[in-house]
């Protein structure tokens, strides 16, 4: 697929809600497109939606969701400033993790939006969405938080808020992580 076939987010939604190139478009409720500012310098993105999310056609509304607003609240970034996505615009069964070939088939619709939303800043949430975006070998525990610059963006990845909720320990890192966001996020607002 062409990443500059869309001349608008809107365009690129409306393609993706006829989508039936993996089996997910079958089995969701509804797609996950992405929600925030369509010209956000700061966007973040995670790898699926969960059940909330399927159900809700929003990403990030769950418990997940909910406490990643709280560490936007805590760095002082309003969710409408920012854009939040999936590499998957649908939801996995059971949340599990998504299957390489439906990742395959879904990345040119990233790729679409980000190139539509331009923003300069890009964040992994969680290990799956970085060793797509930033390299195949990511590791999450050693290298959250660290920003790699290629091309136009400053890229990263943070833990996702799913793993804080599975080990709390991770939150003070997270914290970290956000803050130093926040400081680059500063710098070009
Ligand atoms: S997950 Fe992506 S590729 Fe698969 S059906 Fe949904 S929009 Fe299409």
């Amino acid at each position: 697929m062409d990443c500059n076939a869309f001349l608008t987010l809107e365009e690129l939604k409306a393609h993706c809600e006829k989508c039936r190139e993996c089996s997910l478009g079958e089995s969701r409720t509804n797609l996950v497109f992405g929600t925030g500012n369509p010209k956000a310098k700061l966007m973040f993105i995670g790898e699926a939606p969960g059940e909330k999310e399927d159900l809700s056609g929003i990403p990030f509304v769950g418990a997940a969701g909910k406490l990643l607003d709280k560490f936007l609240f805590a760095v002082d970034i309003q969710r409408e400033d920012v854009y939040i996505a999936n590499i998957l615009k649908c939801r996995p069964p059971k949340n599990r993790d998504p299957k390489p070939e439906e990742e395959d088939k879904c990345i040119d619709f990233l790729r679409a939006q980000v190139k539509l939303i331009d923003p300069d800043i890009i964040v992994c949430l969680g290990r799956i969405a970085a060793m797509r975006i930033i390299k195949p070998d990511y590791k999450i525990t050693a290298e959250h938080g660290t920003f790699i610059k290629r091309g136009k963006y400053l890229i990263t990845a943070v833990y996702h808020p799913s793993a804080l909720l599975r080990d709390p320990r991770k939150k003070e890192d997270m914290l970290i992580d956000m803050q130093k966001i926040k400081a680059e996020y500063d710098k070009i607002k």
